[in-house]
């Protein structure tokens, strides 16, 4: 690089961290200014969710800084969804076409704690974090940074030498700061659903109370109940509800209505949270938001990466995956000592922006495929000739395959070769009653034609 050593970070989260680890490891001093306490000394909340599924994009990255040992040693692997009927019915949807293809869930907090370890493992001199450090303005064109001091609300003016990334998530400040540039371009889109996250408790010796190595869903159209097991035997539930209308998160104003509404959809969870009325009503509701802009950059000033330049919903559990991803690919493009921060910046936008506006929108599809499909008999037959096709026919793959356990295919191209399949899948899913009434045969060579036709 032809320019300063230094760069600096805002956001201590989990892309953050990433990229400290690889900026530093490709000789760059860096500089981390994280609004919260340092989560491993105080009790705050390590951010959005308590645990997160990590899978080959996020853990192909975690291997390249060594770390994916550390992670998987604490991770529970899932194997597929275990669908909650309203009958108390359970089907189990396995993810993988071989027992290796599982995503993992992972403490948040572990996760963000063993990255933060290893960002201070690094050179003291030349990789810091500052805790309590919020950033409430950036001049781009001075490179001059404004914070205040989460405890004193002091405010600090800092100046930076080299680019400044924003790695400050979904409400990121300098994704806003960018807004007066004329040329910038935001569009965000906020669910009318939200999410709140409830807890199963261990059962007797930490034992799991449902399934351990599962993802569960609780489908039900207008909402939807998952749960992530942890390593204590306990499972973080999140609740996806509107937030207006009926059964809503407006409308479940008093414990009996909680209650009632809980017996009623989800008959089989309601003895497994002791605490439901109360962590109801005093857990957050959080909103679930799509970001997308463009360009991620400021000349050689300033980048986004991970949630500031491309939040998704978490419905395809691929937001930090893609995160690790972008710092991966972000330190593959370090490599070239001849090229400016600019120029680096611009290549790097153009190949990651069609990756993730595609996983954005695969996001928001699994979502209502979540809440309204996965119950749906046409659907089951879909999902059935899929397995089908994959276990017969090794060229055959999923979406879902492509996106989650191969991460040599590019996130626009798993959507597109996608798209080309589902159209066939559902035309010939629709015009049968069982999955085994399918020529496999007949609708591979089909799929394959249209692949062929399509590049
Ligand atoms: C309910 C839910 C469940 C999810 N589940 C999954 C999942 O299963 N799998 C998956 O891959 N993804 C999941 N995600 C998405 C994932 O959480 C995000 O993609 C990921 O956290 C993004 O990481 P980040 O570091 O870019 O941003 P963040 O995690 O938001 O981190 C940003 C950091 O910047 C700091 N910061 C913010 N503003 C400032 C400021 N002004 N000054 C200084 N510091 C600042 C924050 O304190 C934080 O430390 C989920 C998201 C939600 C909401």
């Amino acid at each position: 690089m032809d320019q300063n050593n230094t760069v600096t970070l805002i956001g201590a989260g989990l892309t953050g961290s990433l990229l400290a680890i690889y900026l530093s490891r490709k000789g760059y001093d860096v500089n981390i200014f994280e609004r919260r306490p340092d989560m491993r000394k105080e009790k705050i909340s390590a951010g959005k969710s308590i645990n997160l599924a990590l899978s080959s994009r996020g853990l192909r990255a975690l291997r390249e800084v060594g770390l994916e040992d550390v992670i998987m040693e604490n991770a529970i692997p899932m194997k597929g969804r275990v669908i909650h009927a309203l009958d108390k019915s359970l089907t189990f949807q396995p993810y993988g076409r071989t027992k290796e293809q599982v995503i993992n869930s992972v403490s948040r907090r572990l996760l963000n704690s063993v990255l933060m370890d290893n960002v201070e493992k690094l050179d003291k001199d030349k990789v810091k974090i500052n805790f309590k450090r919020k950033c409430i303005g950036i001049s781009f064109k001075d490179s001059l940074l404004r914070f205040e001091d989460s405890a004193t609300s002091e405010i600090i003016t800092v100046n930076t030498d080299g680019p400044i990334i924003g790695t400050d998530g979904s409400a990121s400040v300098i994704r806003n700061e960018m807004i007066n540039i004329p040329g910038f371009n935001l569009n965000q889109y906020f669910l009318d659903h939200g999410y709140k996250e409830l807890t199963i408790p261990p059962g007797e010796n930490n034992s799991f109370q449902i399934e351990k190595y599962g993802l569960h869903i609780w489908p039900r159209k207008q909402f939807m109940l998952i749960a992530l097991p942890n390593p204590d035997g306990s499972f973080t539930c999140t609740l996806f509800n509107p937030f207006k209308g009926i059964n809503s998160f407006s409308y479940l104003d008093s414990e009996e209505k909680v209650e009632k509404y809980f017996l009623k959809e989800f008959p089989d969870v309601i003895d497994l949270i002791p605490n439901l009325t109360k962590e109801f009503f005093t857990n957050p509701t959080g909103h679930l938001v799509t970001v997308k802009c463009f360009p991620w950059h400021v000349s050689d000033k300033a980048l986004l990466i991970g949630d500031a330049a491309h939040a998704i919903v978490p419905f395809y559990g691929q937001g930090i995956n893609a995160g690790f991803e972008d710092c991966r690919i972000f330190n593959g493009l370090l490599n070239n000592e001849e090229v400016s921060w600019e120029k680096l910046f611009i290549e790097y936008e153009h190949l990651r922006k069609p990756n993730t506006d595609a996983i954005a929108d695969l996001a928001i599809d699994n979502f209502f495929e979540m809440r309204d499909k996965v119950a749906d008999p046409k659907f089951l037959i879909k999902k059935k000739v899929e397995k089908l096709l994959e276990k017969k026919y090794s060229n055959f793959l999923s979406t879902y395959s492509r996106v989650t356990f191969n991460s040599d295919i590019q996130y626009s191209e798993a959507k597109r070769k996608g798209e080309i399949q589902d159209k066939i899948l559902e035309e010939e899913c629709y015009k049968v009653n069982n999955a085994e009434d399918i020529d496999l045969n007949s609708v591979i060579q089909k799929i394959n034609k249209l692949m062929k036709n399509n590049g």
